[in-house]
């Protein structure tokens, strides 16, 4: 009965309805009771505090102000236009801005009124500003203790245009939380709350969303992680254990005609000392008669590529087939271009299979497969699908592991009655300590050297009245035949004002390089598919000399003859993006070029951030330092990171709770490898029900 109501769909809550469940569902990933209260508040904020305007420094960050409107303006042209208030408080100005609803904005806002001002300053156009804040006229009345600490939702554009702004958000939280109805049910054992001082999970949901006190917040917060990542250590020590059981391998004791030939006479170069050295583990792996579960880790350009073809090859002399699964439709195209063209004048087979594949193709892919024809297959998640089906299907390279779940990984093991022996390729740098925590199921390999002739990218901090500067530079670039990225950031949050900036940055590129001496292209989340990808093959086959992008380009896109990427407002990127970023260049035997360009009002942070990118270009040391920078609960942060997809817990700053969480789970599975015993119970239902739901995978790729 308690689980029913927490089951509800989210349409019956009073204040959604169908259309506002569908957007909670698109936007959100929430279909249920309670599932919207796992939306946890990614921030509180103290209501009886104010901020002087003149201390703004961190962008992305919630304020509150105290100031006075001086001045009411609408600036731009009839599609664009946007309603610019500047208010002032003793320190000093700032403009708050309106880029829609502006006519219902004007009517609201009263010259020299006073107001509480609440909002998430950005720089726009080199100065703060506070897009669609929201405001209050101050009354005398003190506001009640438990509504002081107010919390703070994420939202997205869409979300908001239908009222479900953070407030919006927290006000449907408080409905199902006051629901008469309402039960949390336990999921740990009256022995772990008991031993490590735990509040129950019913008050943890309750303070969680609405503090009754800091101190009640913070076990709160305590609490929830706990269990968060209590979880991911019993599951990791539960497969630890299955793994000393080992799966049974297929044998590849071969090395014969396909690998020789490529060896000798296609590979223009020597393997690097690194890669010889993988090759050796994952041969070792390949004899040992046990299925192989490996990661391999290494920067961008590392020839992680190679090492997986060559398995591939060792693969099909012992007569198994190989698939490669990318997470986008673009990379899966460049591995199957790259790898055709290395393997050209070999009789090896190799198909690509994505969303787009035609029909009549797809079934003769599949025909192809199930008959042995096929031995190389290359594609997205178009490979995971039910009737594709294999021969004898021996090795699975899957690219870019933070696109994929566990989940998805165990869908392709269901393929053969012998579970095909899996590699698993990263360019996110992870720390090896963290690594071992978080994949505690695969064995790692690391190459940490890269091809020789590679020139380390020269990178630059650029600050913004030099961008003249900057213009001529990629002019002269562009002269020399070499192309160009620019790269602008979007993010959710403040996604109108992004893309408006992004828009007008592209016009000023466009006016800079006009055609048709010049060409530009670009690409952003909100276009679609088509149009991304043409925009993209445009600049891929060298019709345009600029790409201006969001992060899209992020992963792995190979265009060997761009030599220079330039990161707009890198002040807001996180440590890790900005290293998946610059991977872009450098590509090819030429000097490439880094360019971060920033105004110069910069937090403490951000220095950091980018005066690491300028020192080093290790993608280890760049890791380790981005997780020491990385505050708690920084969803942004462990977003960009692409580590995992946690709610609440910070791997860095909840470092002691991960230890207590390990510790425990391992003593446990120690004792009760299957959890199979009745005081254990409790615990193997969750683990159970969170394998049922793998509630995040969609939102992942
Ligand atoms: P990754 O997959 O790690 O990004 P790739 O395997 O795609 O790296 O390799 C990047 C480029 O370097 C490719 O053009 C590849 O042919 C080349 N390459 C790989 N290994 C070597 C090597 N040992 N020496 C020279 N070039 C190499
Ligand atoms: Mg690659």
């Amino acid at each position: 009965m308690t689980t029913s109501f927490l089951e509800t769909p989210i349409e019956y809550l009073k204040g959604v309805g169908p259309s506002k469940a569908d957007l909670l569902k698109k936007e959100l990933n929430v279909r249920t009771f309670g599932e919207l209260l796992t939306c946890f508040p990614f921030r509180y904020v103290d209501r009886s505090k104010f901020y002087l305007i003149s201390d703004i420094r961190d962008d992305n960050s919630f304020i509150q102000i105290k100031a006075r409107v001086i001045h009411i303006q609408t600036i731009g042209a009839l599609h664009h236009q946007r309603l610019v208030a500047t208010v002032r408080d003793s320190s000093g100005e700032i403009d708050l801005v309106w880029f829609q609803g502006l006519k219902w904005v004007l009517d609201m806002l009263t010259p020299q009124q006073e107001y509480i001002i609440f909002g998430k300053p950005v720089i726009f156009n080199g100065r703060w500003n506070i897009p669609h804040p929201e405001m209050e006229i101050p009354t005398t009345q003190p506001v009640p203790l438990s509504e002081i600490i107010r919390p703070i939702y994420n939202s997205t554009e869409k979300l908001k245009s239908k009222g479900l702004d953070y407030k919006g958000i927290g006000r449907l939280v408080k409905t199902v939380l006051l629901n008469e109805k309402f039960v949390m049910p336990e999921n740990l054992t009256p022995e772990i709350i008991e031993r490590l001082r735990l509040i129950n999970r019913q008050e943890a949901f309750v303070n969680i969303h609405f503090p009754q006190s800091p101190e009640l917040l913070k076990k709160a917060q305590t609490r929830l992680k706990f269990e968060e990542l209590f979880y991911i250590q019993l599951r990791l020590a539960k497969q630890r254990y299955g793994r000393l059981l080992k799966h049974e391998g297929h044998q590849f004791p071969v090395v014969g005609e396909y690998v020789n030939q490529f060896y000798h006479h296609h590979l223009t170069f020597e393997l690097t000392k690194a890669q010889k050295r993988v090759i050796r583990e994952i041969r070792a792996d390949l004899g040992s008669g046990n299925q192989m579960n490996r990661l391999l880790q290494g920067d961008v350009g590392s020839g992680k590529t190679l090492v997986a073809l060559m398995t591939m090859l060792i693969a099909l002399d012992n007569k198994f087939q190989s698939c490669l699964m990318a997470p986008t439709e673009i990379l899966a195209r460049q591995h199957y271009h790259t790898i055709t063209t290395m393997l050209t004048g070999l009789h090896v087979v190799v198909k690509l299979l994505t969303g787009a594949t035609k029909s009549a193709e797809r079934k003769e892919i599949q025909e192809g497969l199930q008959n042995g024809t096929i031995h190389l297959l290359i594609g997205t998640h178009a490979l995971i699908e039910e009737n594709v089906k294999f021969q004898h299907l021996g090795f699975v390279v899957i690219d870019e592991q933070h696109r994929f779940g566990v989940a998805q990984r165990a869908k392709l093991w269901e393929k053969n009655v012998i579970t095909p022996h899996i590699l698993v390729m990263t360019a996110t740098p992870i720390p090896r300590t963290l690594a071992m925590t978080l994949y505690g199921d695969l064995d790692t390999s690391v190459i940490d050297e890269m091809p020789p002739g590679r020139k380390p990218v020269v990178t630059k901090h650029i600050y913004e009245p030099d961008r003249g500067k900057v213009f001529r530079f990629i002019r002269e670039k562009i002269l020399e035949g070499r192309q160009v990225y620019i790269v602008f950031p979007l993010i959710q949050e403040s996604e109108t004002l992004d893309l408006k900036n992004l828009i007008d940055g592209y016009q000023g590129i466009i006016k800079e390089f006009p055609l048709p001496q010049f060409s530009v292209s670009m690409v952003h989340g909100k276009m679609k598919q088509q149009e991304k990808e043409s925009e993209m093959k445009r600049f891929l086959e060298r019709k345009t000399q600029i790409l201006v992008a969001t992060t899209v380009i992020e992963v792995g896109v190979d265009v060997p003859n761009a030599s220079v990427m330039v990161i707009e407002n890198a002040e807001r990127f996180g440590l890790s993006q900005l290293h998946q970023l610059r991977g872009r260049v450098g590509r090819g035997s030429d000097q490439s070029f880094c360019i971060l360009m920033s105004g110069y009002e910069l937090s403490a942070e951000a220095k950091k951030r980018l005066s690491t990118m300028v020192r080093t270009t290790d993608g280890f040391e760049i890791a380790e330092t981005d997780l020491q920078l990385r505050g708690p609960g920084d969803l942004q942060g462990t977003q960009q990171s692409g580590i995992m997809e946690l709610r609440i817990a910070d791997i860095v700053k909840d470092e002691k709770i991960l230890k207590y969480a390990r510790n425990v789970a391992s003593e446990i599975i120690g004792k009760d490898p299957g959890l199979v015993k009745k005081e254990n119970d409790i615990l193997a239902l969750h683990l159970l029900n969170m394998d049922k739901k793998q509630q995040n995978w969609g939102l992942i790729s």
